[in-house]
């Protein structure tokens, strides 16, 4: 057996998973669902935003989910923000980590965050700075780096210089988002290393969404282009607004499954995974996209034990 690497995954269901989500889940519901992850492993947690509860009512309890969860060591809650505002709220309710957006193209920009792309890189170094002086690890997403909803394909070039702008604020790291899910593979390891080579010493991180069940594909891709640290929902919730009927971020345990199989260790349990796939399906009220909450995992764990 060879050493296996380690792939780092963080937890984005509590977040992108739910906020998609028609009806809004009690306050307790999620805190239950954040703390079934971290038992089973996960580290990273993405747990709300602090964004327009009007806009996100899903999210208007981002402050109670906070309070509720206790701190623990080694554990980052992060808060999805979009500005300046996001940020103090979320430094005051007690977010170790935050993630800011920036959309790779202007119109979904301006119709995600109501300014341009422009606009949100200057948010974002003022926040990065702000951030770091406040103790909270700032990372930064490059949204819809694969393509986008309103102007359809996205230049490389485009992401690449997105990425060096929001480099100079020296984030903690840097993610790729396929926001609605339409990327390929051979574009994954195209992308991740010309932005690598962009910007050198900056980790990156890869975000995917299973919309035309590239997913999984992607994220291995990703992998092999060197990246060590992958997003991933439970379950697979979390279905992409200009895509009513479709799958979600891919999911956590089928990731994992795919990993722990292919000699990488993710730290993650996968029958805790499963498990929490089960319950997330009946507090949702309807099965959840993720294949492995119906299939289990392989070998079954006794059979592994004898
Ligand atoms: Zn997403």
């Amino acid at each position: 057996m060879t050493s296996k690497h380690r792939i780092e995954i963080v937890e984005v269901g509590p977040r992108d998973g739910l906020q998609s989500e028609p009806g809004v889940l009690p306050t307790a519901t999620k805190v239950e669902f954040i703390n079934r992850v971290i038992a089973g492993g996960a580290r990273r947690v993405e747990v709300t935003s602090f964004v327009n509860p009007k806009k996100v009512p899903q999210m208007a309890d981002a402050e109670e989910v906070l309070k509720a969860l206790p701190r623990r060591e080694g554990v980052h809650y992060i808060g999805l923000v979009l500005n300046r505002k996001g940020l103090d709220r979320a430094v005051a309710a007690g977010c170790n980590e935050i993630g800011m957006a920036v959309v790779a193209s202007n119109t979904f920009n301006q119709r995600n965050q109501g300014v341009t792309t422009e606009e949100s890189i200057a948010a974002w170094l003022d926040i990065a700075a702000a951030a770091q002086q406040a103790g909270v690890v700032p990372q930064v997403t490059i949204s819809a780096a694969f393509g986008c909803p309103f102007e359809g394909e996205v230049p490389m070039e485009r992401v690449v210089e997105i990425a060096r702008r929001v480099a100079e604020a020296h984030p903690f790291e840097i993610a790729l988002a396929d926001t609605i899910g339409v990327g390929v593979p051979a574009q994954v390891t195209e992308l991740v290393s010309r932005v690598r080579e962009a910007v050198p010493g900056i980790a990156l991180r890869c975000h995917f969404h299973n919309t035309r069940n590239t997913g999984l594909a992607n994220a291995f891709a990703a992998v092999q282009a060197g990246v060590r640290t992958l997003d991933a929902s439970l379950g697979g919730i979390g279905g992409c607004p200009f895509a009513p009927a479709a799958t979600g971020n891919i999911p956590t345990e089928e990731l994992v499954y795919m990993l722990e199989r292919s000699c990488y260790h993710t730290g993650v349990a996968l029958d805790a995974a499963i498990e929490t796939g089960k319950w997330l399906q009946e507090q949702l009220g309807r099965p959840v996209p993720g294949m492995l909450v119906k299939a289990g995992g392989f070998p079954k764990p006794a059979a592994q034990a004898a």
